[in-house]
C-alpha cells in the first residue's frame, strides 16, 4: 500500500478543491481518501509530493503516427483542401512509416504524453506498409512508459481491397489478444477498439467487414467522419445518405462507437449519435490547422470528449484551445463545459475496461492519477477551477503523473529512459523524412 500524504484533491469537472487530505493506493486503485491515513496502514510505503492531484488526464483521440513530424523537413506539396492535404502530407507520411518507425513513434509518442500528465491515449494507427502486428509495436510504447490506452487500426479502401482486408484482421487480432491476456489473469493497460479511416475512404464491403469485427470482439469502432464537408457529400453523393445513417445501418453506431471531428453532421445526426449513446471526439486545435471549420454543434452532443488529433498530448492546452475557439466563434460556453468533455473521456474508458471506474480520487478509481505543483497567485477555490485552468494553469505544472498506482513521472523526472527514447526518434525520423522523399 501507498499513501499520498496531506495533498489537495483537485478535480476539474465538476470543479472541486479539497483541504489537505492523504490518499491510499493498493493493487492499482484508491482504497481510501482521508485524514490521518498513515497512521492507520503503518506498513504502508507513505509519500508527500505537496501540491494538487487529479484524476489522471485522458486524450479520447490522437495519432501517435505522427509524432515523429514535428518540425517536418520535407516539400510537402501545397494543396488547395483538406483532401489534397490528406493525400500530399497524411498520406505520404503513413505510407512511409514501417516497423522501426512505428516503435519509435509508440514511444515516442506514450513518453510525450506522461510528461504531460495524461495517464490514457485512444489512438488511431496508420501504417498501410506495415498493417499486420503493427498494433502490438505501437503497444510497446504504451507498455514500457507505463501509459494507458485503447488502440485501432485505421482500415481503409485507399491501398485495394487487400489492404482494407488487412486493416480488418489487425483490428480483430488485436483484440483477441487483449482478450487472451485477460483470460490468462492479466489486467491489460492496453485495450482495443476497431478502427477505420473514415467513410469516404471505406466502401460497403470494407464496412460490413468491420461491424462483424465489432460484434465478434465486443468492441466499437473508432472512425473519422465529416471532419471536411467532402465527407458528408460524398456519402449522400455515393450511398444516398448521411454518414450517421450510413453507420446505424450498418450495425456501427453504439455506446463503444467513437467518432473524431463531426463538423458537417446534420441535426438529425446528432440526434441519432445521442440516441446511440456514441462519443464525439472535439479536435480544436486540429481543425484549425486543418482550416477545416469549426464544430460549433459540439455543446448539443450527449457525449462529447476532446483529443488532440495527432498534435501531442497536452490536454490542458487542448481544453483551452476548445474554449477561445469557441468563444472566437460567438459561442457562450464557459472554460467547465470543455472540462466536461475533457472529464467525459474516462466515460470512454470505463466502457472499453470492464469494470474499472475513471476519472475521481475516491475509493474504488483505478489510481490514475495527475499530481501538479501549483501554487497560485490567486485563490482556487471549488468555484473557480475553470478560470484557472483557462487562465493560468498549464501543463507545465505537472510533478508527477501515475497509471494503475505506479509512478510513471516522479518529481518531474520520467521513470521510464526518455532520453534513449528521445534518441531513437531522432534516429527514425531521419529514416522516416528519407522514405517520404522517396515515395513522393
Ligand atoms: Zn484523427
Amino acid at each position: 500500500m501507498t499513501i499520498l500524504e496531506n495533498v489537495r484533491v483537485l478535480h476539474f469537472h465538476p470543479g472541486s478543491v479539497s483541504g489537505p487530505t492523504d490518499i491510499a493506493i493498493d493493487g492499482g486503485k484508491i482504497v481510501e481518501v482521508g485524514r490521518g491515513l498513515a497512521a492507520r496502514h503503518p506498513g504502508a510505503e507513505r509519500l508527500s509530493p505537496g501540491g494538487y492531484v487529479s484524476p489522471g488526464l485522458v486524450c479520447s483521440h490522437n495519432h501517435f503516427y505522427s509524432a515523429l513530424s514535428r518540425g517536418l523537413m520535407v516539400a510537402i506539396e501545397p494543396s488547395k483542401d483538406f483532401a489534397q492535404q490528406l493525400k500530399n502530407m497524411w498520406w505520404l507520411l503513413d505510407r512511409a512509416i514501417d516497423e522501426g518507425i512505428t516503435r519509435a513513434s509508440g514511444l515516442a509518442g506514450a513518453a510525450d504524453a506522461a510528461m504531460l500528465g495524461v495517464t490514457s491515449v485512444v489512438d488511431h494507427h496508420a501504417s498501410p506498409e506495415f498493417i499486420d502486428g503493427s498494433l502490438d509495436v505501437l503497444a510497446e510504447g504504451f507498455e514500457t512508459v507505463g501509459l494507458r490506452g485503447v488502440l485501432c487500426y485505421e482500415t481503409t479502401d485507399r491501398n485495394g481491397r487487400d489492404g482494407a482486408r488487412a486493416g480488418v484482421r489487425e483490428n480483430e487480432r488485436f483484440a483477441r489478444r487483449v482478450d487472451d491476456a485477460r483470460k490468462t489473469g492479466g489486467d491489460p493497460l492496453v485495450e482495443a477498439a476497431i478502427g477505420a479511416h473514415a467513410p469516404f475512404t471505406v466502401d460497403d464491403e470494407t464496412l460490413s467487414g468491420l461491424a462483424s469485427a465489432c460484434s465478434s470482439t465486443g468492441r466499437g469502432l473508432h472512425i473519422h467522419v465529416a471532419e471536411d464537408k467532402f465527407d458528408a457529400v460524398d456519402s449522400r453523393y455515393r450511398f444516398g445518405k448521411d454518414i450517421c445513417v450510413r453507420l446505424d445501418e450498418a450495425g456501427l453506431l453504439g455506446p463503444k462507437t467513437i467518432l473524431g471531428h463531426g463538423l458537417y453532421l446534420t441535426d438529425s445526426e446528432v440526434e441519432l449519435v445521442n440516441a446511440r449513446d456514441s462519443f464525439i471526439a472535439h479536435n480544436a486545435r486540429s481543425n484549425m490547422n486543418n482550416c477545416v471549420g469549426y464544430n460549433d454543434k459540439i455543446g448539443r452532443y450527449r457525449n462529447p470528449v476532446l483529443g488532440t488529433d495527432g498534435i501531442g498530448s497536452d490536454m490542458i492546452e487542448e481544453a483551452g484551445f476548445a474554449f477561445f475557439k469557441h468563444h472566437d466563434s460567438g459561442g457562450a460556453r464557459w472554460m467547465d463545459a470543455f472540462l466536461e468533455m475533457l472529464q467525459n473521456g474516462n466515460r470512454l474508458l470505463e466502457r472499453y475496461f470492464p469494470g474499472k471506474r475513471f476519472g475521481r480520487v475516491e475509493a474504488g478509481y483505478e489510481a490514475d492519477l495527475t499530481f501538479w505543483d501549483y501554487d497560485p497567485p490567486t485563490p482556487l477555490e471549488s468555484g473557480n477551477v475553470a478560470g484557472h485552468v483557462a487562465f493560468g494553469m498549464g501543463s507545465r505544472m505537472v510533478s508527477g503523473t501515475m497509471v494503475a498506482g505506479r509512478f510513471i513521472v516522479k518529481d518531474r523526472k520520467p521513470v521510464f529512459d526518455a532520453a534513449a527514447i528521445a534518441q531513437r526518434g531522432r534516429d527514425e525520423t531521419r529514416r522516416l523524412w528519407q522514405r517520404m522523399e522517396e515515395r513522393k
